[in-house]
């Protein structure tokens, strides 16, 4: 029996194999992939290394992947403990693979199919006892990095043991959602979701809905995501759609609803003119210069996109909570409303319908829809949201017996915790413990200290969370007074250290921009040095505090939420953390000590590299004082952005050797965990006042590049304003000659020239268009 998972085959280098793969390089694994011949893996690896939104957290990891072809390889599957198959959704190929496998794998191994809808009864038929044990389905999502759901499908042969080693594994090592699935077609996922979407197209075809109008309500105020379900399907691709619904109707025959899946005549005459969506260039929408165009299903042709405006929609939108925003839309009484009732109602139902049929568990089922389809609420989560009555009178026993059996909703609490219906035994359950989070432990036993954008919590064993929780976590004067209060309660002797850290998608997308731009409007130079000196002074009291101050970051975590982590020092970082300095963008540079800190991050670096005899000066051979401004000021003016945790590490925001957490469901265990591992014998860094600094000299070094630069017209004028402004904090300011300087000389320069910035028309420009749009604007 396999306890350990080392080495792991995937066979198949297509889509999703070679994803597999990488996402297992990701994580530290080695693999071997294999495919028909060498050359369709190494071009899959080129089109990994090329992949937008990148597969790889860092283009290094691929070499963890070993390339084979099937002929000459197969048997060096012997070396893995895990085979995991991806080839062409075609039984008679899948079938034939483990035919040969079957006669090479061990009792010890593991052999899993990532089929998105072929029965695991189908594609054992004919296998032995022994392999059948040994096989079952781990059905990931595309793109396999980014979504969390696999789904494993087990069969009445199967090994238990080797179903929960990687059940295990896939949850801790590769930070996956596992949901359990029955085996029937399309599993959980794809069976809601693909209803969903073709009964949405179809509906809105029958009746005329506008498609924009569609996509707005079925957006983010029915608590689904962004995309809706026309850009969706745009993504998705309208043939790939129309085939994943035909094969859907083939194996649900005894499915009542199945004739939903069949396509609307003019969306099947859409696909056979070509318009299928993003990657034609047309689908249901189309770009045509700057202007988006919408199919408009009533005539055929397409017309501009309109921003309609509905009072149901704003109402929904007025609160971030999904089951209000949901609530708010059946209760409304306008066209977008009528459309998600209508809609919802549909999936709702059918989810209802098909529960048992699919899954032993309502958990199971809303877990898939949330992970695999990225929708914020699962179907019974929001059945309990809107109320059964609101179903109407068709609803499906499972409905009936909740309100008769149960307590009328899917989910309530128990003496404090959250239970759920078990609609099998008819009994509630208590939740299985999912991620801790702050959110969790705050509604226990409340905030220690709490202002409207941030709260320390107490989360035990001596450790306290400074969790933000502002509008994007945005960093704005209340969560720097809550950064000292922080550090007052360290002082004070009560805990042991603080972790920063927050439920939300991302960490802090950076300081309150419009904040800074109605300062700079009234012309309050006071209160714009004022924040700044405060938010610098409050990093260096959470840098220097006795106690460990731990930053656990995930997601965006840009400027000033990235010198918020770079102040602490002490990291813990989720692997899908996207760190970058970014203030160039809206024509202002770090100054909450983010030029400092990464000129002092960059110098440990070339310590590492050279390990130089003299530290500070470094020797001349080992570049003297000029490679680390020069490392800075490339990272800053290039506001680059990390893809994960690993790459944040290369561009040196990170420490080498930082924390990275693959699930971030784990991070705020494990930074606590860091917390508690140093908080015995930490000693926080020593205040430096001989930081090496090049000069003038290293300044017009730096500039002669920007000038290139901007004499090839890659670069603006403002561009070369910026980065003069940056060129001259990192490089010390108008001292002629490399000279020593104290961390408080720079933060001094970093106000300085962030107050002097603030008053160019061109950096309001860009904040104003930055507020107004949500891009960078190059003037
Ligand atoms: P794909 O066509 O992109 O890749 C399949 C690979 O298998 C190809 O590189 C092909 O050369 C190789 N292959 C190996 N042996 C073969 C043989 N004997 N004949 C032909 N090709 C052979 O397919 P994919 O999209 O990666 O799908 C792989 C599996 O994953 C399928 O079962 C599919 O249903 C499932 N799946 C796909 C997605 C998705 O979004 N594409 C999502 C989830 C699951």
């Amino acid at each position: 029996m396999p306890c350990r998972i080392e080495k792991i085959a995937v066979i198949g280098a297509g889509v999703m194999g070679a994803q597999i793969a990488a996402h297992l390089a990701n994580c530290g694994y080695n693999s071997l992939l294999l495919d028909l011949n060498l050359s369709i893996v190494r071009s899959a690896l080129e089109k990994l290394a090329k992949a937008r939104p990148p597969a790889l957290f860092t283009e290094g990891v691929l070499g963890r992947i070993t390339q084979g072809s099937i002929n000459d390889n197969l048997k060096d599957v012997a070396g893995c403990s895990w085979i995991i198959e991806a080839v062409p959704e075609v039984i008679e190929i899948k079938r034939d693979l483990f035919s040969s496998l079957e006669k090479i794998i061990t009792d010890e191994q593991i052999v899993t199919s990532n089929t998105s809808g072929i029965s695991l009864e189908l594609l054992t038929k004919g296998r032995s006892d022994r392999f059948k044990k040994s096989f079952f389905i781990t059905h990931f999502f595309n793109p396999v990095r980014y979504m969390k759901l696999v789904e494993l499908v087990t069969g009445p042969d199967t090994d238990r043991v080797k179903a929960e080693i990687i059940r295990l594994f896939l949850a801790t090592q590769m930070g996956k959602g596992v949901v359990r699935a029955k085996d029937t077609p399309g599993f959980i996922a794809n069976r809601i979701g693909v209803f969903e979407v073709m009964d949405a197209i179809n509906k809105t075809f029958t009746a005329g809905w506008p498609i924009d109008l569609v996509d707005l309500v079925m957006g983010t105020p029915s608590a689904m995501p962004k995309s809706a379900i026309f850009r969706t399907a745009d993504l998705v691709g309208l043939d790939t759609l129309l085939h994943v619904a035909k094969n859907t109707y083939d194996l649900c025959p005894c499915d009542s609803r199945r004739d939903i899946l069949i396509p609307h005549p003019a969306v099947e005459k859409m696909v056979r003119e070509g318009h299928l969506g993003l990657k034609s260039g047309s689908g249901f929408y189309e770009k045509r210069g700057d202007q988006i165009f919408v199919f408009d299903p009533s005539n055929g042709e397409y017309r501009p996109k309109i921003s309609h405006r509905a009072e149901s929609i704003g109402r929904a939108k007025k609160t971030s909570n999904p089951a209000e925003r949901v609530k708010a839309l059946f209760e409304g009484s306008d066209e977008a409303a009528s459309i998600a009732k209508t809609l919802l109602t549909d999936v709702l139902v059918y989810a209802a319908g098909v529960a048992a049929e699919i899954s032993d568990s309502i958990v199971d089922i809303d877990n898939a829809m949330r992970w695999g389809y990225n929708w914020e609420l699962g179907p019974f989560e929001l059945m309990d949201a809107v109320g059964a009555a609101a179903l109407g009178d068709n609803a499906p026993d499972i409905l009936r017996d909740v309100k008769e059996r149960g307590r009328g909703s899917f989910y309530c609490s128990e003496n404090g915790k959250k239970v759920y219906y078990d609609f099998k035994a008819g009994i509630y359950k208590q939740l299985a413990t999912g991620a801790v989070t702050v959110k969790s432990i705050k509604g226990r036993s409340g905030a220690l200290k709490e202002n409207g954008s941030t709260s320390i919590v107490d989360i035990g064993d001596g450790v306290i969370c400074l969790e933000f929780h502002s509008k994007m976590n945005s960093i704005d004067p209340d969560m720097i007074s809550m950064m000292d209060t922080g550090v007052d309660l360290l002082d004070a002797g009560r805990f042991a250290g603080m972790v920063m850290y927050n439920d939300a998608g991302d960490f802090s997308v950076g300081a309150n921009l419009l904040m800074i731009a109605m300062a700079i409007g009234s012309k309050s130079w006071n209160q714009v040095e004022d924040l700044v000196r405060k938010f610098q002074d409050a990093g260096q009291r959470m840098r220097f505090s006795k106690r460990p101050v731990v930053a656990a970051p995930f997601g965006r975590t840009l400027g000033g939420g990235c010198e918020v982590c770079l102040a602490a020092g002490n990291v813990v970082a989720a692997a899908e953390t996207y760190m970058g300095l970014v203030e160039l963008g809206v024509g202002l540079i770090p100054a909450g000590g983010g030029c400092k800190n990464m000129l002092l991050q960059m110098e440990q670096n070339q310590i590492d590299m050279h390990n130089p005899k003299d530290k500070i000066w470094f020797s001349p051979d080992d570049g003297g004082p000029f490679p680390k401004a020069a490392a800075a000021f490339e990272t800053i003016a290039l506001a680059r952005v990390a893809a994960s945790g690993a790459d944040a590490v290369r561009l040196g925001y990170l420490k080498k050797g930082a924390g990275i957490v693959i699930s971030r469901d784990d991070l705020l265990v494990n930074a606590r965990q860091y917390v508690l591992g140093c908080a015995g014998s930490y000693r926080p860094p020593v205040l430096r006042e001989d930081i090496a600094l090049p000069g003038l000299g290293g300044k017009m070094a730096i500039m002669n590049n920007v000038k290139s630069m901007r004499a090839q017209g890659k670069i603006s004028d403002y561009d070369m304003e910026l980065a003069d402004g940056l060129a001259h904090v990192l490089t010390g300011g108008d001292k002629p000659v490399c000279h020593q300087t104290s961390e408080q000389h720079i933060l001094d320069l970093e106000r300085e020239v962030f107050l002097r910035l603030c008053g160019n028309e061109k950096t309001v420009a860009r904040i104003q268009h930055m507020l107004t749009t949500g891009r960078p604007l190059r003037n």
